[in-house]
C-alpha cells in the first residue's frame, strides 16, 4: 500500500496585540499606534487567519536588565506621566502613561517568541513579532530614536542565558543604524567572546543617528552604508556580495532580524528606494542561510502605512515559503 505524502508548510508564529497601541506618541509622529492597526488588519485577513498566534507577555525587570542598567529601567518607570506626554529625546522619544508597560510587553513578547521556539511549542522555528515601541536605537542607559528598550538585544541575551544558545546573529536592514544594538553587542562580545552576538546593519550614513562606521567592522560587527537613493539592484548587490557570505560564515544558532521596513521608496523618512518585494527577497535569503536554525523577526521601523502593510506581507510569505518541513 502506498501513502501519498503531503508536504505541509509549517506556518511561522505571529505575535501581535492591540495593547501595543497603548504607547502614545504626539499627533503626526511617524511611530504611531496606527502602525499596529495596519498590521492587525493584515493579519486578520483571510490569508493569515489560520496562522498560529503566540501569546504576548511582558518582560520581567531581570530580562530587561540583560541589556539595560537598573537605574535606567527605574528612571523610565518614574518618569512615566499620569497624563500627557514626557519628552525624553527632544521631540523624538516620548513616554505616555502606559508607555513603560507597553515597552515591557514589546521586549517580553520577543523573549516569549524565543521561549516558544526553544520549548518546542513553535515547530516552524520562525516568528514575526509585530511589537512597538521599536528598540534598536535604545542604549543601555538611554532612550533614543523612538526606542525605549532594545527588544532584539534583550531577546538575544535571554536566548543565551536561558537556553545556552551560543552564536547569535542580529541582522538589521532598517534604514537607520541600530546604534544601541551595536554598542550592546560590542560590550557583550568583549566580555564573552565565547558567546558572540554578530551585529549586521545596512543603513544610510547621513541620517539619524549618524553612527555605524564600516571602518569599525570586525568579526562580530558589520556596518554597510547604503548609497543615497539606494534602489533594489544596489540593495540586492550589497547583500549578495557583502552580507550573506559573512552571515553564512558566522553560522548562527539563532538569527534575529531587526526588521525595519523604512528603506521603502514610499517612506519620507529616508532617501532610499526599495520595494516590498525587496523585503521578500531578503527574507528568503536569510531563511536559506538559517536552514533549520530559528529565526525571530521583530518589527523596528516602517512608517508609511501602505508600504508597511505590503512589506510585512512580502516578509511573511517569504518566511512561510522557507519554513523547514
Ligand atoms: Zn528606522
Amino acid at each position: 500500500m502506498y501513502f501519498m505524502s503531503k508536504i505541509i508548510l509549517m506556518k511561522p508564529f505571529l505575535y501581535i496585540d492591540s495593547e501595543f497601541k497603548n504607547h502614545i506618541t504626539p499627533h503626526g509622529h511617524p511611530e504611531s499606534p496606527e502602525r499596529i492597526d495596519t498590521i492587525i488588519e493584515l493579519l486578520n485577513s483571510e490569508e493569515f487567519a489560520n496562522w498560529p498566534r503566540g501569546e504576548c507577555a511582558p518582560a520581567t525587570v531581570e530580562q530587561i536588565a540583560l541589556a539595560h542598567s537598573q537605574d535606567y529601567i527605574y528612571e523610565l518607570m518614574d518618569k512615566a506621566p499620569e497624563e500627557g506626554l514626557v519628552y525624553l529625546d527632544g521631540g523624538d522619544t516620548v513616554l505616555s502613561p502606559r508607555s513603560f508597560e507597553t515597552a515591557l510587553l514589546a521586549a517580553g513578547t520577543v523573549c516569549k517568541a524565543v521561549d516558544d521556539i526553544f520549548n518546542d511549542k513553535n515547530a516552524s522555528k520562525q516568528t514575526f513579532c509585530a511589537v512597538r515601541p521599536p528598540g534598536h536605537h535604545a542604549e543601555a542607559g538611554k532612550a533614543m530614536g523612538f526606542c525605549l528598550f532594545n527588544n532584539v538585544f534583550i531577546a538575544a541575551r535571554h536566548a543565551q542565558e536561558t537556553y545556552n544558545i551560543k552564536r547569535i546573529a542580529i541582522l538589521d536592514p532598517d534604514v537607520h543604524h541600530g546604534n544601541g544594538t551595536e554598542n550592546m553587542a560590542r560590550t557583550h562580545n568583549a566580555a564573552h567572546p565565547e558567546r558572540p552576538i554578530f551585529y549586521i546593519s545596512t543603513h544610510m550614513p547621513d541620517i539619524f543617528p549618524g553612527t555605524g562606521n564600516p571602518a569599525d567592522n570586525n568579526a562580530t560587527t558589520l556596518n554597510i552604508h547604503l548609497p543615497y537613493g539606494c534602489n533594489s539592484e544596489q540593495f540586492r548587490e550589497l547583500y549578495s556580495n557583502l552580507v550573506f557570505p559573512k552571515l553564512s560564515e558566522f553560522q548562527p544558532d539563532l538569527t534575529l532580524i531587526s526588521c525595519g521596513f523604512d528603506a521603502h521608496t514610499s517612506e519620507s523618512i529616508a532617501p532610499a528606494n526599495l520595494t516590498s518585494d525587496d523585503y521578500g527577497w531578503l527574507t528568503r535569503h536569510i531563511c536559506d542561510i538559517a536552514g533549520n536554525t530559528p529565526i525571530v523577526s521583530v518589527l523596528e521601523g516602517g512608517y508609511n502605512l501602505d508600504a508597511l502593510k505590503k512589506s510585512v506581507h512580502a516578509h511573511l510569505l517569504a518566511l512561510e515559503s522557507s519554513s523547514p518541513p
